[in-house]
């Protein structure tokens, strides 16, 4: 048996035409576009790239972008100073400081200080607060885009067993929450977590969002199991990928041609055991794009619909 493959590109392309269509309607009501502001600091390849990628996904959109680029130096106070400036500016809706700060940098003090309204990554106490009580905050993307693929995928969750192993902030723990808020019975593992694979081979869901390459085995999985990937982690060494990827071809092709590959938290061999897995890349990153465009758009809406309406 192999796993049905859960195409995160193709959501994401659907998620961004139902955007393109909300776009439409809040400009054809008077609004100017959207804007989402991305602070980047100093110079990080990594998150160049992550960045390059949302300024490009809101330009196709026809949403306004804006980057801002301090350098590696910038201080706590400098930093507050820049979310404060645009928190205050009515043309920015959104507003992502792209991670990780650098070390002399409170990374909790600057994302606390971006306005809840405007904290299209979610990551502000307050919008993690109302996922924990219900409530219509702006959700951190890549938790929204894991929920996304299992709904739009048509995978049960209400009354399933789901577990989520790796507890950041970011991703794990929030995505436990939202599994639960839509009635999953969930455990949350982590690495002080006696046994994770025994955990693991019970789950009807499983995500995982450790950060450790091909950590999930197919022993870990129970047959027929949805797996959400969510590690990205970077193959450089010739040995390591024939270990992961022996025998195929196309990715062959590719790691000779960029001397990497991508792979998961998730070993490639539970696609053999799994009933339907996201891949790496291509699962659940284009979806974390794809939340932060609406994200952006329902922030918009949210601050300026009310004036819009009055036809202020
Ligand atoms: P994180 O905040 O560092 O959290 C990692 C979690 O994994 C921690 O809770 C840690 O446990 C747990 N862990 C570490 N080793 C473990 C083990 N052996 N067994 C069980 N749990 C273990 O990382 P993150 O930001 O959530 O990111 C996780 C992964 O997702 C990374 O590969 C990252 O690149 C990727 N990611 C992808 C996207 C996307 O769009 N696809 C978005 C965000 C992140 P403790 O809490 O006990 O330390």
């Amino acid at each position: 048996m192999s796993a049905r493959i859960l195409d995160g590109n193709k959501i994401a392309a659907d998620i961004r035409t139902e955007v393109a269509a909300e776009l439409a309607r809040f400009t054809e009501a008077g609004a100017h576009p959207p804007g989402l502001a991305a602070v980047l600091v100093g110079d990080h390849p990594a998150s160049e790239i992550y960045v390059r990628n949302k300024i490009r996904a809101c330009e196709q959109l026809g949403m306004f972008s804006e980057k801002i680029t301090p350098p590696a130096e910038v201080t706590t106070a400098e930093m507050l100073a820049i979310v404060d400036g645009l928190n205050a500016r009515d043309d920015i809706d959104g507003i992502l400081v792209q991670l990780p700060l650098p070390k002399q940098v409170n990374t909790r003090a600057v994302l606390q200080r971006i306005s809840p309204q405007k904290d299209v990554d979610g990551f502000h106490a307050l919008n993690i607060g109302l996922i924990w009580t219900h409530g219509s905050g702006l959700l951190p993307c890549t938790p929204e885009g894991i929920m996304e693929i299992l709904n739009r995928s048509r995978i049960p969750i209400e009354g399933q067993y789901a577990v989520v192993v790796g507890r950041g902030e970011m991703v794990g723990r929030p995505t436990a929450m939202m599994l639960t808020n839509a009635n999953a019975t969930t455990t949350l593992c982590h690495s002080k977590t006696r046994n994770v694979a025994k955990f693991c081979r019970e789950a009807d869901i499983l995500v995982v969002a450790v950060g450790r390459a091909a950590m999930v085995r197919k022993e870990w999985v129970k047959p027929g199991a949805t797996v959400i990937d969510v590690g990205i982690n970077r193959v450089t060494d010739p040995a390591e990928f024939e270990r992961l990827f022996h025998g195929d071809a196309q990715r062959a092709e590719q790691f000779a041609n960029k001397g990497s590959t991508l792979v998961g938290d998730v070993h490639p061999e539970v696609a053999e055991v799994a009933g339907a897995i996201t891949p790496v890349p291509g699962g659940v990153g284009p979806l974390t794009v794809a939340m932060l465009m609406v994200n952006t758009v329902k922030a918009a809406v949210v601050r300026r619909g009310a004036r819009l309406a009055a036809g202020k």
